[in-house]
């Protein structure tokens, strides 16, 4: 009988543009954490692995909903109880001509599935540089290419607004913009969101707003929603309980599809046509959404306490530490410091990780200008925890790189 070779399964020759270097390190982490290292992990934004737990009236409410049987399917835009409370809460931050909300499986899905919807071989949508990578992998998975702009970090890394205008062709058909952002967290000013408006206005663009640190603002400052601030615009706003309500793992997000009515219809009916193509988001997590939204929200003081308190250990730490500056950052709760050092940033990262056992995130794996360098830190560790890694730090940078 023949021998039937075994031939290789070949991946898809799109996914070669998928990248996500945020979970992509923590495999060569796992391999340290193997030989017996403790890790000090400033690399990935999740609470529940530090000292920040979901409230328990949103577990109570799950737990309920579980308890009473609605362990079904749901409506594929969610329940309604849930999608009354996102109308309330969307209603608080002042957007109004709303013209459909849906739940999804994080904001993940719906990122997925709004630009699914949208975007058509040869179209492009416009990401921020440094960009969460969860864009430019759904961006690469449709085969759209990148048409980026860039973060100013001379302005408090705020859009670089004569950037989005060279980007802009005829075939862009719309800009995200994410406030507070990841992975600077820098918080859009008024003005700022006034003039995205205007450009889309101008160009028949979809904004998509992506929220999901609306309510995590360290100073005074004041979370202003771009869709409020362009109630004509079409604007796709994402929010959900991964981080204001400390419960990324029961993947539960939402969006408001907000402007015009008469232009918005078709698009609002292919995000629909996908949303029950999937079926549903999970059902009984739902529950948890007026539960957060009408409930208590006293977790928020305690959780904004600790980060401001982090956020300054994390920015005088940066800028008491030769070859590291970093602007100050105002919401959510990462910072991007620039390095000054005679190797790329992957290196130095990695390095630090095999000698020092801190991880954090390269620059190059959320995009930067050329000729910079920089990573990312995660300020969710307890002071203890940060103090320990910076010290790492220190000693790694002075040993590797001298005094500069
Ligand atoms: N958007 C941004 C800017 C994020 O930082 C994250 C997660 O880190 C997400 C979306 C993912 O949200 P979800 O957990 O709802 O899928």
């Amino acid at each position: 009988m023949p021998l039937t070779q075994s031939r290789e399964i070949t991946a898809a020759s799109r996914l070669e543009n998928v990248r996500y270097a945020i979970r992509d390190l923590a495999c060569v982490a796992a391999e340290v954490g193997k030989q017996g290292h403790t890790i000090l992990p400033l690399n990935i934004g999740d609470p529940i692995n530090f000292d920040f737990a979901t409230p328990p009236h949103l577990i109570e409410a799950v737990y309920k909903a579980m308890k009473d049987g609605k362990n079904g399917y749901a409506p594929s835009s969610g329940i309604p109880g849930a999608l009354e409370a996102i109308r309330a809460e969307a209603s608080r931050k002042g957007i109004t001509n709303i013209q459909d909300i849906f739940v999804t499986t994080g904001v993940s899905e719906s990122v997925e599935l709004c630009m699914t919807a949208l975007l058509n071989p040869g179209e492009d949508l416009l990401t921020p540089s440094p960009d969460y990578p969860l864009y430019s992998a759904v961006l690469a998975k449709l085969d759209i290419p990148l048409n980026t702009y860039d973060l100013n970090e001379d302005d408090g890394w705020q859009p670089d607004l004569e950037d989005i205008k060279r980007k802009i062709t005829a075939r862009t058909r719309g800009i995200v913009l994410i406030n507070p952002n990841n992975p600077t967290g820098a918080v859009c000013t008024r003005r700022m969101l006034e003039a995205i408006a205007e450009l889309a206005r101008r160009h028949s663009l979809v904004l998509f707003a992506d929220e999901i640190y609306d309510k995590l603002i360290l100073d005074d400052d004041e979370h202003i929603s771009l869709a409020a601030v362009a109630p004509d615009v079409p604007v796709v706003t994402f929010g959900g309980l991964s981080k204001n309500y400390l419960a990324p793992g029961w993947r539960i997000g939402w969006t408001i599809v907000s402007g015009d009515a008469s232009g918005l219809k078709p698009y609002v009916e292919g995000i629909n046509k996908l949303l029950r193509a999937r079926l549903c988001a999970n059902h009984p997590e739902q529950y948890a959404i007026p539960a957060a939204l009408n409930g208590a929200q006293d977790h928020l003081v305690e959780v904004r306490r600790k980060l401001h308190s982090r956020r300054d250990l994390t920015v005088n730490w940066c800028n008491s530490t030769p070859r590291v500056s970093c602007v100050s950052p105002k919401g959510a709760f990462y910072a991007y410091p620039r390095l000054d050092i005679p190797e790329g940033d992957d290196i130095f990262v990695k390095e630090l990780l095999l000698q020092k056992h801190v991880l954090v995130v390269h620059g190059s794996g959320f995009g930067q200008r050329p000729g910079t360098k920089h990573f990312r830190i995660v300020f969710l560790p307890d002071e203890a925890t940060l103090t320990k890694a910076y010290s790492n730090i220190n000693d790694f940078m002075h040993k590797r790189y001298g005094n500069p």
